[in-house]
């Protein structure tokens, strides 16, 4: 299996150096350069599968002969030791044609662990095996931040710093960043939106000269490993349901950001795993939802909701679903996105715009509407959803058809959004080792939004031979 960039601008490249490049040399972002195909029999096999195993088969597809299978077996199964479910990603039943997936039993409590547990290994795997320096730079509207740390933390010949929005964060995550004292661990809290972490990002990763002369790798879901990652528990939930299905359809709602997520569960179903239905679920940030119902790819004002983690303008993954809207050309990619540069939108019409509706349907729910989602589950199921799984069920809910089912992602744990369920006069008991969180000291940065002053505190944490220490950001006793 080989990467090629959606822009057509970087030469074949194998999986390990796909994972090395992140953002492609060109601008692009890397997809596999052949869908693999999977016929009934594999999947009937793969059904009673465990987690781990079934990993190990999805994620062997991709990583071609870069990791022999015993190294990805080991990879898997260390990261995935860290979950405290047994069953890793247990799919719940909330209604009668409703089930959650839960993806929030890792380390941070969030889905992002389910795909940094393992980059974080492969990146140390990486680091072992050919002396890579690995300096990790990463955006996070508040859940990657803590899960790529927590993915890295410690780990030998790493070093990460991430930037989030400074006060749009919760509580919780903001204690799971700025809590880690490990030596090489940078946070910076910036003075913006997510949408300005993430164009620093892109801004710095695109300056070839300083990726290259300070070793820069990506966590955020442009890398091609997260959405792999997460294409395994399509197919674990899968079939976790169908059997109890009884040939009613499945269908997937997925609360939706930069559409790293939704885009795992595309790739399943291209690979033959029969979804009948991707559901796209929004919040007040509906850029997603208005593109799937119009046709127009519009950035709109910004909105700070319930569910920060999906308060995202420009959706980071959205070019890789442009490149197989558009029959796999490059020189359409490049086309689009230049007219996005441009004029600020990308339009899908007549039957572009039909198969966008044939893949996706979309919703966008508003802030009263999640949290009725949670009262109405808390007190008619006794399930307590996150804001974000909110947004999904409700989605779920609003899209429902006779004779089918649809599993909803819950990508968080309820403790990490208490602030916003305390409104709905909800009280939880907190998992231990979230309220321990709130009795260490934290450790951060304040800085402008603007590559250049990031720039200038990467420079001594990232230089020097082993990364300074002195850069990483002031004790601070409230936030
Ligand atoms: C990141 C995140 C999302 C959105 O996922 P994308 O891959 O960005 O679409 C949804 N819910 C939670 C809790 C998240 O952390």
């Amino acid at each position: 299996m080989r990467y090629i960039s959606t822009r057509g601008g970087t030469a074949p490249a194998g999986f390990i150096d796909a994972v090395l490049m992140g953002l492609a040399d060109d601008g692009g972002l890397l997809v596999p350069d052949a869908m693999p195909q999977l016929s009934p029999e594999t999947l009937e096999a793969w059904r009673t599968l465990s987690y781990t195993d079934l990993a190990v088969e999805v994620l062997s597809l991709f990583t071609g002969d870069d990791l022999t299978r015993e190294e990805l077996q080991g990879l898997v199964r260390g990261s995935y030791a860290t979950f405290r479910h047994p069953e890793v990603t247990p799919v719940q039943k909330i209604g009668d044609n409703l089930h959650v997936l839960e993806l929030f039993h890792g380390p941070t409590f969030a889905f992002k662990d389910v795909a940094l547990q393992f980059l974080g290994n492969l990146y140390a795997h990486i680091a072992a095996k050919t002396g890579s320096i690995i300096h990790i730079l990463g955006a996070t509207s508040g859940d990657t931040g803590a899960s790529a740390i927590e993915g890295v933390r410690g780990k030998e010949g790493i070093h990460i710093c991430i930037l989030y929005p400074h006060g749009k964060v919760s509580r919780v995550q903001e204690l799971q960043m700025t809590t880690i004292q490990g030596e090489n661990v940078l946070n910076l809290a910036i003075r913006g939106t997510f949408d300005d972490a993430q164009r620093i990002i892109k801004e710095i990763f695109a300056d070839a000269a300083f990726k290259r002369e300070y070793h820069l790798r990506a966590i955020n879901s442009i890398n091609i490993a997260r959405i792999l990652a997460q294409v395994v528990y399509y197919f674990y939930a899968y079939f976790r349901v169908s059997g109890e299905a009884d040939g009613r359809r499945v269908n997937f709602s997925v609360p939706t950001g930069n559409f790293g997520d939704i885009f795992a569960g595309y790739l399943a179903k291209q690979m033959g795993l029969p979804i009948h239905r991707l559901i796209l679920a929004t919040n007040e940030n509906d850029i997603l939802t208005r593109f799937v119902n119009t046709g127009l790819y519009r950035p709109a004002a910004f909105r700070s909701t319930h569910s920060p983690s999906m308060d995202i303008q420009v959706a980071s993954n959205f070019e890789r679903y442009l490149y197989y809207l558009h029959g796999e050309k490059p020189e359409m990619v490049r086309e689009l996105m230049a007219g996005f540069g441009a004029q600020g939108e990308v339009r899908a019409s007549g039957e572009v715009l039909a198969q966008v509706q044939a893949d996706f349907s979309a919703y966008s729910i508003e802030n009263e509407a999640c949290l009725n989602t949670i009262h109405g589950h808390y007190h008619g199921r006794a399930y307590l959803l996150d804001p974000h799984t909110a947004c999904g069920v409700a989605a779920a809910e609003l899209g429902a058809v006779e004779g089918e089912v649809t599993v909803a992602l819950a990508t968080a744990h309820p403790a990490k959004f208490d602030e916003s369920i305390r409104l709905r006069e909800i009280t939880q008991t907190f998992p231990e080792s979230i309220q321990a969180l709130f009795e260490l000291p934290q450790r951060q940065t304040v800085v402008e939004a603007t590559a250049e002053a990031v720039r200038q505190k990467l420079v001594p944490f990232f230089g020097g031979e082993a990364g300074g220490t002195e850069a990483q950001g002031k004790a601070i006793t409230s936030a």
